[in-house]
């Protein structure tokens, strides 16, 4: 592919596309082996944990960590190593050949011997009203994020997946009951996981069930959700204190479809952790994971694409 377009910086050593944990540790890394790497903010800078509140899962806070500080300090740190940060949306990738070409429109053209993926996925969303309003305050799309918030309180979890059964078995962990609310009567969810959730005590399914409200934004927290029947077309509100979705998600990869290898869903295929099928180009991170798509996990996978970056540059003559 011919980018038509005057490269207007030199050719960097390496970039790194997102900033979430993934693409931050990896910032981190390549900045100290002073590969002054370029670390593109895309739609949702500072990534999912970004719009979490209180972190207990990442080892080494104690007492936890509001995913925005977590985000905010792993930026200072890649910062103050070198790393350098632009906001731009990638419109078209050359990565036939080295240096690779990046289009991030609007004249901005950027040209790397080696480029990092960290563009994550984002979880799917209702769309329905007080939904936004309420994520972090009590409407999550990560039950081994946020559940623990939620002790001895009812909730639901939105789905009919193995996401959602998922959710919903880890919820009886901590809630004192788990509604789950699927649009259909069948379930995509494996036959196993399916029996799991419907022999839990704690767990109780309505069907053919639509939400269509959150309450209440006006109170900054979920008091409970506006229901609807699709067959019977009943109306009803029902009360909780937590909405999890477990509807999937989209990985961000769309921008390399043809470009590098996927898997039937989008996600980017990997081997060897972090590498994909075009030598210098790395992935890591939730755009690569569908498996753990943890903070943690995803700060790990994003100190080994820079480590590998940083050898690839190594043994191409940096
Ligand atoms: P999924 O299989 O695509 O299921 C998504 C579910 O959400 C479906 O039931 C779908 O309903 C529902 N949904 C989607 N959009 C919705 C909307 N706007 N409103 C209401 N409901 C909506 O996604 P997933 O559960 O995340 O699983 C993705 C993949 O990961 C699957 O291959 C799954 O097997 C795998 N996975 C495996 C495990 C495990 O084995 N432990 C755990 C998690 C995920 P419809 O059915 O009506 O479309």
């Amino acid at each position: 592919m011919n980018l038509n377009t005057t490269m207007e910086t030199p050719v960097r050593d390496t970039v790194i596309l997102g900033t979430g944990c993934a693409g931050l540790t990896a910032a981190i890394y390549a900045a100290r082996a002073n590969l002054k790497p370029l670390v593109v903010d895309g739609h949702e800078p500072g990534g999912q944990l970004s719009i979490t509140t209180l972190v207990e899962n990442f080892p080494g806070f104690p007492e936890g960590i509001q995913g925005p500080d977590l985000i905010g300090n792993m930026r200072l740190q890649a910062a103050r190593f070198g790393a350098e940060y632009m906001h731009g949306h990638l419109v078209k990738a050359d990565l036939t050949a080295r240096p690779f070409k990046l289009d991030f429109g609007g004249g901005k053209n950027v040209a790397t011997q080696t480029l990092i993926i960290a563009t994550g996925a984002s979880a799917r969303w209702l769309g329905v009203p007080g939904e936004q309003a309420l994520i972090g305050r009590g409407v999550s799309s990560c039950a081994t994020c946020d559940g623990a918030f939620f002790r001895n309180v009812p909730i639901a979890v939105i789905g009919g997946g193995d996401s959602a059964m998922e959710e919903a078995l880890f919820l009886t962990r901590f809630a004192s009951k788990v509604t789950l609310i699927h649009r259909r009567e069948n379930f995509r969810a494996s036959k196993i996981m399916l029996e799991r959730a419907r022999k839990h005590e704690k767990v109780e399914f309505l069907t053919d069930t639509v939400v269509e409200d959150v309450h209440d934004a006006s109170k900054q927290e979920v008091t409970g959700l506006k229901l609807r029947n699709v067959k019977s077309g009943k109306v009803w509100d029902f009360p909780t204190h937590g909405m999890f979705l477990g509807i999937g998600h989209e990985p961000n990869a769309k921008m390399f479809t043809g470009l590098l290898d996927m898997d039937q869903d989008g996600y980017l295929k990997t081997h060897d952790f972090v590498f994909t099928n075009v030598p210098g180009v790395f992935a890591c991170g939730d755009v690569q994971d569908r498996r753990y798509r943890q903070a943690i996990t995803a700060a790990g996978s994003g100190c080994a694409a820079a480590i590998e970056a940083e050898k690839f540059l190594e043994g191409h003559g940096r």
